[in-house]
């Protein structure tokens, strides 16, 4: 049985030292995944032992507290997180809080592939909306970017998402020579699709096999490519986080672009991250970190977790500074993007 943590009037929201109210949550619910694609990890992985991983009822109370606390968007991620034995029963039990009106969104990042057998089962437990991350429509390519991906089995996947009623955003890592010249075929089958679509820069996040500077494609530049052949037409910025927004007037949909490495957009970050063992990152971009496994597993209560997140959030940090050149190919984090679900 998992706990019921209630909203409480006792918990004061969570609010930094540069005024930054932290409403949103993101959880990695595991370091695994079905895919290796080759800008996230490595060919040979080695994953975490399941005794370091926080049980589906730690993910609860963690996600509680925060939620009591003011968080108002809750976000799994992983690794893939549909691949976490039972995560129906964790994603069911978080449910309540949509129903009690204290959360706001439940939500996922995925790689599809788990999708046609589960969206029906997201959609009844109140997931609106998801990401799925796809890179290319070929299928010797998908193969080729994740190392074991069955695109058609995404393809599926994000089909029995749409059926039961849940929106799909599609993201896309824009890699240089090997999706970049798709990247408007993309768009557009998003768009045909009632999809939007969000491209993302390649992250210096973990070792990976190959060379990043390799794989680095600026957005800037793919923006302005874009902009030879549509017009792009700014929307407002509301979701405090590195993604912007234009509206495409010729296919009528939405395009984003995170740009981490460009465009600083940290003086409105509302977000933490939590790792699957439990690790709080109050920054993608920087290496501070407060251990809530302990606090979690040390007692019943939540009052030394509580201590504990309180005590994170009063030091998160200004801002990050990634960088990819030829001077700086070591990864800027040693940690994998999917540790902390990016
Ligand atoms: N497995 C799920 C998926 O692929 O959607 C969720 C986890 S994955 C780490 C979350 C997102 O991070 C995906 O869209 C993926 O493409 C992106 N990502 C992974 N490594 C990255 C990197 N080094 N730089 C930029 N984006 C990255
Ligand atoms: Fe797995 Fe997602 Fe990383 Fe690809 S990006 S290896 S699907 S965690």
């Amino acid at each position: 049985m998992m706990s019921i943590v209630a909203p409480s009037p006792a918990y004061s929201p969570l609010v930094d030292n540069f005024g930054r109210e932290i409403t949103y949550l993101r959880v990695s619910v595991t370091d695994r995944c079905d895919f290796r694609c080759v800008y996230c990890m490595a060919e040979d992985m080695t994953f975490l032992p399941k005794r370091d991983l926080l049980t589906l009822e730690e993910l609860d109370r963690l996600c509680s507290a925060f939620i009591a606390r003011g968080v108002r968007k809750l976000r799994l991620t992983g690794g893939e997180p549909l691949v976490r034995r039972d995560l129906m029963t964790l994603i069911r039990s978080l449910s309540r809080h949509l129903e009690s009106g204290a959360l706001e969104e439940l939500t996922l990042t995925t790689n599809g592939t788990q999708l046609a057998n589960l969206a029906g089962q997201l959609a009844d437990a109140g997931v609106r909306r998801i990401n799925v991350s796809v890179d290319t429509l070929d299928p010797i390519l998908f193969r080729k970017v994740t190392r074991r991906g069955n695109l058609d089995q995404v393809l599926e996947g994000i089909a029995a998402a749409q059926a039961a009623g849940i929106r799909v955003k599609i993201n896309t890592v824009a890699l240089k020579g090997t999706n970049e010249d798709e990247l408007r075929s993309m768009i557009e089958w998003a768009h045909d699709r009632d999809m939007d679509l969000t491209l993302i820069e390649t992250m210096p996040l973990g070792e990976i096999d190959g060379d990043r500077t390799d794989q680095y494609l600026p957005l800037s530049l793919v923006r302005s490519r874009l902009e030879s052949a549509y017009t792009l037409v700014d929307l407002p910025d509301r979701t405090g986080g590195p993604a912007r927004y234009v509206s495409i007037a010729e296919t009528g949909g939405k395009l984003g672009f995170i740009t981490p490495l460009t465009h600083n957009f940290c003086e409105s970050c509302n977000r933490v991250r939590v790792t699957c063992t439990g690790t709080l990152f109050m920054c993608l971009g920087q290496e501070d970190a407060v251990d809530l496994r302990m606090p979690l597993r040390s007692s019943e209560s939540d009052e030394a977790l509580h201590a504990a997140i309180e005590n994170a959030i009063a030091h998160k940090p200004k801002g990050h500074d990634f960088i990819i050149d030829r001077e700086h190919r070591r990864p800027a984090l040693s940690r994998h993007m999917s540790m902390t679900g990016g």
